[in-house]
């Protein structure tokens, strides 16, 4: 792996294996190794970005692309009309651990509140 390239990039590049959700020219999706709900899939983009605050800033028709692949995941996964939650972590008190952006899409059951 180079300096700078990330676990996600190697994903989606087909060098990791992953069970993708959803693909299209911008944007990736794939079940997170480690569930925290019955739906758990991160989406990303195509394209790095370190953060949220970094996409929207760099490319805000991206980071529309990001939510709408995450509406198209709910949907694929059966949750568009029970709900579901996206979170974007950021730097290590959120708990970010790898610095391409993603959004975790979460619910398939009633989530919890937010909190530690
Ligand atoms: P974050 O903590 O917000 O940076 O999220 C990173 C997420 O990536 C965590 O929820 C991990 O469980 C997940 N993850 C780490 N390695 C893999 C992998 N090889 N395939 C799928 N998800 C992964």
């Amino acid at each position: 792996m180079s300096e700078d390239e990330t676990l996600f990039e190697r994903i989606i590049a087909g060098e990791i294996p992953a069970d993708v959700v959803y693909q299209d020219d911008t944007t990736f999706a794939f079940r997170d190794i480690r569930p925290q709900a019955k739906v758990h899939v991160l989406v990303v983009p195509k394209k790095r970005y370190r953060n949220l605050g970094e996409l929207a800033a760099g490319d805000p028709q991206l980071l529309a692309d990001v939510a709408l692949t995450a509406r198209k995941v709910a949907e694929l996964e059966g949750v568009l009309e029970s709900g579901y939650r996206v979170v974007f972590n950021t730097d290590s008190d959120a708990g970010q651990t790898v610095f391409h952006v993603h959004a975790h899409v979460l619910g398939g059951e009633p989530l919890g509140l937010f909190g530690a």
